[in-house]
């Protein structure tokens, strides 16, 4: 089944104002990249202006993180709700960041990926295994447990990314053979019901490995994290689709 590849920017907790030349350098970019979806996730604060300027253009923008309700005495949270209102059309859930940092588990990431669904945004959901359990030969069965928590039954329409959280910000990158072996185990799970369902391959994506790391069979494109701060590098991964 042909899918389309998505590129999206996971730009975490970097970014004023003024990073919206850098967006806007990226919409100009997009308009050259009819093959690829490319998305920016910016921090919160820059959600709405940046949503505003990518209105009409090829660029989705989306959020980080969402709380699982919609609206609640939870100070510092923002809903699903909220997002979508400020105009973005995905949300980041389960980031080996925020489970690492906010302890989030596989039901937590279930309920935010529900709630992601509830808003009318596209969830974009992270799995990946720590070096340990890569170390130990785990990093399969960790993957498919987090799978099974992490994405709720009822979702039609939904992006896998897998992120070894070891590959995150290190510069280290799996083999495309291990890169490999993961999606199809991953697609294996996905079946024939969620056939047209994305995976992406996130971890240390850059410019220079994105050629080797796009073209393994059953990656449908990356999340991208340090690359995606600066437009050159972001729009040269994208280019690898043409
Ligand atoms: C990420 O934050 O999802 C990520 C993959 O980061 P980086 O590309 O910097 O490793």
């Amino acid at each position: 089944m042909a899918r389309r590849p998505l590129v999206a920017g996971n730009w975490k907790m970097h970014g004023l104002r003024g990073a919206a030349d850098e967006l806007k350098k990226i919409i100009a970019g997009a308009e050259r990249l009819a093959k690829v979806e490319l998305m920016v996730c910016p921090p919160a604060t820059l959600i709405a202006d940046f949503a505003a300027a990518a209105r009409g253009s090829r660029v989705l923008i989306g959020g980080q993180d969402c709380h699982a309700l919609a609206a609640g005495a939870y100070t510092g949270d923002i809903s699903a709700e909220m997002l979508k209102d400020a105009g973005a059309a995905a949300v980041i859930v389960g980031h080996a960041e925020r489970r690492r940092f906010h302890a989030e588990t596989d039901k937590v990431v279930r309920e935010k990926a529900l709630a992601a669904n509830r808003a009318g945004l596209l969830a974009i959901v992270c799995v990946g295994e720590t070096r340990a359990e890569r170390d130990a030969g785990r990093a399969l069965s960790v993957v498919h447990a987090q799978l099974d928590g992490s994405i709720p039954d009822e979702l039609a329409d939904f992006v896998i990314a897998y992120e070894p959280v070891w590959a995150i910000g290190t510069g280290l990158t799996p083999t495309s053979s291990d890169v490999g072996e993961m999606h199809r185990v991953i697609r294996d799970w996905l079946g024939s019901r969620w056939a047209a369902i994305r995976v992406l391959y996130g971890g240390s994506v850059n410019p220079a490995n994105a050629k080797d790391l796009l073209a393994v069979e059953a990656v449908d494109g990356a999340l991208v994290g340090g690359a995606s701060l600066k437009a050159e590098e972001f729009l040269s991964i994208a280019r690898i689709y043409g």
